[in-house]
């Protein structure tokens, strides 16, 4: 029997109510699959400002790192939009995923067949099937590269920033890509601009030099422009995109509305070894926190990531994923996912409960 430490940060607004579900589901894969799972919660966001006045506590940093994956709710709310920019709730976010070195973000796009119609894309593209993971670099970059302001002699006040990636960088984004591919149809497309950028130019040699170690995963390049657009042209030709981070911030956010479904979309951020953290790509949605209305399901795809990228449980991953399917297939739904036609509508407890039921009986 296997023991892994959870952290669990269920955060503010919706985070608690979907966090409880996702926690719902981890004991019953453990009891079904006879697995020690232990839960550790702190304190992260707005709930850790109230009770500490810092949104990202040591001690909770400690608890993080004393544990082999995290999982958070979300963080954020009305109260703390005053506070200054490194005191708000946001601010915790950035702090855990530097404080545990996390460098790769992973975010699954799919279009679920039972929720075809909540995608934008016309139906005959929505038909041919949508399941691509975009994993983009989380550190490095023009977001941490070097910026500034500077007064020029014949323009006045300029600003730059400046997109940096060393060999090391990329290989080791590029070798996780190989990895992620290796377990998935090893299909992995490296999106670049290497017809302008020399910073590309090095993103693809390094690229093409860690192919040589995954002969089995056919590679491919692609500027980023024409990737934009293939994203929605023919969505069905990706399997994993690998991109650098500011890249990989606008095509995730493109891939992921694709689907339609901002509450079904989880994500993995990994740094080195096994630790990851995983959460919904959502906020706290304010207006909907405490009224047994979020839509847990990405909390708890989310757990179906964790299981296998930090625990490879494999076999438990995709049981949780298919709960998932057969209980849309069987037409329930939260509001935020319901259409007129084939719906059952259902709160989040009950939307947990009926995916911890599928899971035990299967
Ligand atoms: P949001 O994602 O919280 O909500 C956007 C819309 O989607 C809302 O109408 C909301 O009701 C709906 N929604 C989101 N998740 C849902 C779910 N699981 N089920 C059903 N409906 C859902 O984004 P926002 O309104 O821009 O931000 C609200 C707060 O969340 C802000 O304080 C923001 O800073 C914070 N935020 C946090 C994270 C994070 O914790 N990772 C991410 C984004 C925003």
């Amino acid at each position: 029997m296997a023991k892994f430490n959870i952290a669990v940060l269920p955060g503010d607004g919706i985070g608690p109510e979907v966090v409880e579900q996702a926690v719902q589901v981890i004991n019953t894969v453990g009891e079904k699959y006879g697995h020690e799972f232990v839960i550790k919660e702190g304190l992260l966001g707005g709930c850790a400002i109230d009770s500490t006045g810092e949104p990202l506590p040591q001690e909770t940093l400690d608890l993080c790192k004393s544990c082999d994956a995290v999982l958070l709710g979300a963080v954020g709310g009305e109260k703390w939009d005053s506070l200054p920019g490194n005191k708000r709730p946001e601010a915790g976010l950035l702090g855990i995923r530097a404080g545990l070195g996390l460098y790769a973000n992973l975010r699954p796009a799919v279009i679920y067949s039972a929720l075809k119609g909540a995608s934008p894309l016309r139906p005959d593209i929505v038909d041919a099937g949508v399941d691509i993971m975009v994993v983009r670099e989380l550190t490095g970059g023009m977001y941490f590269g070097d910026k500034g302001r500077v007064q020029t002699e014949n323009m006045g006040e300029a600003a730059f920033d400046t997109e940096k990636y060393s060999v090391y960088e990329v290989e080791r984004i590029a070798r996780l890509a190989f990895e992620a591919a290796m377990k998935r149809r090893k299909k992995l497309t490296s999106v670049d601009k290497a017809n302008v950028l020399e910073s590309s130019r090095l993103w693809r040699e390094v690229v093409v030099r860690v192919s040589k170690n995954y002969p089995e995963v056919e590679l491919s390049h692609m500027y980023v422009d024409n990737a934009a657009m293939q994203l929605v042209r023919n969505p069905k030709q990706f399997d994993v995109i690998v991109t650098s981070n500011m890249f990989g911030d606008i095509l995730s956010d493109e891939a992921s509305m694709i689907t339609g479904s901002i509450g079904m979309l989880p994500s993995a951020s990994l740094g080195e070894g096994s630790m990851g953290l995983y959460e919904p790509i959502h906020g706290s949605a304010p207006d909907i926190a405490g009224q047994d209305k979020a839509n847990p399901l990405a909390t708890i795809l989310s757990v179906a990531m964790m299981m296998k990228y930090s625990f490879s449980l494999d076999a438990v991953s995709e049981a949780i994923e298919s709960a998932v399917v057969r209980v849309l297939e069987k037409g329930y739904r939260t509001a935020d996912i319901s259409s007129p036609q084939t719906t059952q509508v259902v709160g989040t407890k009950e939307m947990g409960r009926l995916i911890v039921g599928e899971i035990k009986s299967n």
